[in-house]
């Protein structure tokens, strides 16, 4: 039976005391370098460090600022090690925090950078010309039922964070089953959609490590939005993937963010339930109330903080998220839509 354990303690501690924690050395040639996100409930990004004969490997790489990029210099340092001597970059998913620093790393020491292929399509409309993906993503807002008022402010809400990555096309594809070139380790991609289209988590089975990007963490569920840069259900995707780790059980889960810990089906198990209830709320609602918006609902449902003190980003995360879940409930066959502008959702 796998339980759920929190093993990186000196993270625990540092979080309870909303501090950064330390860069630590998790096995013999591998470090965890966490990386500052100024201003964010996440609070860092841990990349992670493999050291051998011929270079360092790392995955994931923090967002593009100076503090973050003097945080993972000094990280490296820590390792014994310097910028220049990292070989490649493998980025778990396309999100600016995994992602921003992945172009400076290359352009510093000319590392390769590999991503999933689903993500990487994405990268040009996201983070260059993104004039069609506001557009669309205005009509996705007001199909969900956001007032026109608001609507502008919430479209245009990520664009403050397209400065926060270096655009870079990746140098290497990394799909489903892949053996990963960093000499002296067993690491091996297994493709987990859901917080994104080609999310990758890595396991290495001999040193009986995995390391989970955002798709499974100890503390928070991660955002599961349904929009445009993702495939048609997301959510449906997300629980599926969940499943799938279940059977990589490792001595320990290596997160994105956080804090490491082991358990990691039933930490799955937790995320599959937590959403099952989501989904069940959401038809309790609909039950009290037919022809209802994603953005109605996305109000009336729990978060962790009150809706109408969230930032715009957040408020469109969780309207993605209702959407999500509305989504999945379709293909289930629970739940009909009417209309497109808004379009209005009943029990079947
Ligand atoms: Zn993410
Ligand atoms: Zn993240």
């Amino acid at each position: 039976m796998s339980h759920f354990e929190i093993t990186g303690h000196a993270q625990k501690s540092a979080w309870d005391a909303n501090e950064i924690p330390p860069v630590e050395e998790v096995r013999p040639g591998l470090w965890s370098i966490p990386v500052p996100i100024p201003n964010n409930p996440l609070r860092y990004v841990l990349v992670y460090a493999f050291e051998s004969n011929s270079g360092i490997t790392l995955v994931d790489a923090g967002w593009d600022t100076d503090e973050a990029w003097g945080a993972l210099n000094a990280g490296i340092a820590t390792a014994g090690g310097s910028m220049t001597d990292v070989t490649g970059v493998i980025v778990t998913h396309i999100h600016p925090d995994h992602y921003g620093l992945a172009g400076r790393i290359r352009d510093t020491s000319g590392a390769w950078i590999g991503l999933h292929p689903a993500d990487a399509s994405l990268l040009h409309e996201r983070y260059e010309d993104t004039d069609d993906l506001v557009s669309r993503m205005g009509n996705l807002l007001a199909m969900s039922g956001v007032p026109e008022d608001v609507n502008p402010d919430l479209a245009t809400a990520s664009m403050q964070v397209k400065s926060l990555v270096h655009m870079a096309l990746p140098d290497r594809s990394i799909e489903d089953g892949d053996a990963l070139d960093v000499p002296g380790w067993n690491l091996n991609a297994i493709w987990t959609p859901g917080h994104s289209p080609g999310h990758l988590c890595l396991v290495d089975p001999d040193a009986r490590l995995l390391l989970s990007g955002d798709h499974v963490l100890p503390r928070i569920s991660p955002n599961i939005s349904f929009h445009s840069q993702q495939f048609p259900n997301p959510l449906g995707d997300y629980l599926d993937s969940l499943a799938k780790i279940g059977f990589y059980e490792m001595d320990e889960v290596l997160p994105g963010h956080e804090y490491r810990f082991r358990g990691l089906k039933a930490r799955a198990d937790e995320l599959i339930a937590h959403h099952e209830e989501r989904l069940v709320e959401i038809e309790q609602l609909l039950a009290q109330d037919d022809r209802r918006t994603a953005w109605d609902l996305t109000q009336e449902l729990k978060w962790s903080r009150p809706f109408n003190s969230m930032e715009h980003f957040m408020q469109r995360m969780a309207n993605g998220e209702t959407l999500a879940h509305l989504v999945l409930l379709e293909f289930r066959g629970r739940v009909s839509r009417d209309g497109n502008a808004p379009a209005l959702f009943s029990l079947k």
